[in-house]
């Protein structure tokens, strides 16, 4: 009886290949880092559930309390939530970086997503560890003009930090809109992280909290305006100068804020939507 017999049996590797580790949740990528437009963090947790198809509240209980309570044994999950949802103990209150819950937070984000980056998302640190008070609005704030631009571009819908911080009246990037605290539609506030936030959109009504495109092209208007070959540049001198020192001053509670302006691109603009065709 003929046996067949493979030379070549003792080359073959039986071992298990390693497989990489593989994050809980989708390592989103958070908008802004290293300029002075850098997400919020509350921002970055809502905008990871409407990437899950999920509301804050599902993301939250689902996969973020369980790891949460496991390094607070100290504090009940009830108090937890309340962090979450609350207004005088939320994130908004601790400058979105100060405390044990915040830290955590931060922590227990990088573990589920795989990301080293997510405390890039909190430059309050220096005026957290200097001053006992928040800088942060704990009601959010925006542009409509913003939002409706991002929008038309399709563009990602974001909340940048800078529309929380509470000396800030008006949009950095559209100087004559004043930040809007109240919903047009249903005049309701609501705290920056709500059981269903979801950017550019209202968490009581849930509507559109953006312009309908009116000013679609303001954002090339605004390039024009901050021309160095405008006429106010003839007359008043470096615009784009200028712009940059009132930047400075408005955040002046941001760690290396002279760094943070300095990276700003004369027009920052949040990334686009990837699409099918993008692949
Ligand atoms: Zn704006
Ligand atoms: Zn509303």
């Amino acid at each position: 009886m003929l046996v067949n017999s493979y030379t070549n049996d003792g080359l073959w590797n039986l071992e298990k290949p390693v497989m990489p580790q593989r994050s809980r949740l989708f390592p989103l990528e958070p908008i802004g880092i290293g300029t002075i437009y850098v997400e919020s963090l509350s921002g970055y947790v809502a905008r990871l559930a409407e990437y899950h198809s999920t509301t804050t509240e599902q993301l939250i209980l689902s996969k973020i309390l369980p790891l949460m309570e496991r390094r607070m044994s100290q504090t009940s999950p009830t108090d937890i939530i309340n962090n979450f949802f609350g207004i005088h103990y939320s994130l908004a209150a601790a400058n979105e970086i100060k405390g044990i819950f915040a830290t955590t937070l931060i922590q227990v984000l990088e573990e589920l997503t795989l990301r080293q980056d997510l405390t890039n998302l909190s430059p309050l640190k220096w005026a957290s560890l200097t001053f006992e008070s928040s800088f942060l609005r704990l009601y959010q704030a925006w542009c409509p003009l913003c939002y409706g631009s991002w929008r038309t571009q399709n563009r990602i819908i974001y909340n940048p930090l800078l529309w929380l911080v509470n000396t800030i009246k008006f949009c950095p990037h559209h100087e004559h809109q004043t930040l809007i605290e109240h919903c047009l539609h249903c005049n309701q506030q609501f705290p920056t992280l709500t059981r269903c936030s979801r950017p550019g959109y209202c968490s009581s009504c849930h509507l559109w909290l953006g312009d309908f495109g009116i000013n679609q092209n303001l954002d090339e208007q605004v390039v024009t305006e901050n021309s160095e070959n405008s006429w106010q540049y003839l007359l008043m001198g470096d615009v784009s100068s200028h712009r940059r020192d009132k930047l400075t001053w408005q955040c002046m509670w941001f760690d290396d804020v002279e760094d943070l302006v300095a990276n700003e691109p004369s027009q920052f603009l949040p990334p686009k939507n990837q699409t099918l065709d993008d692949f």
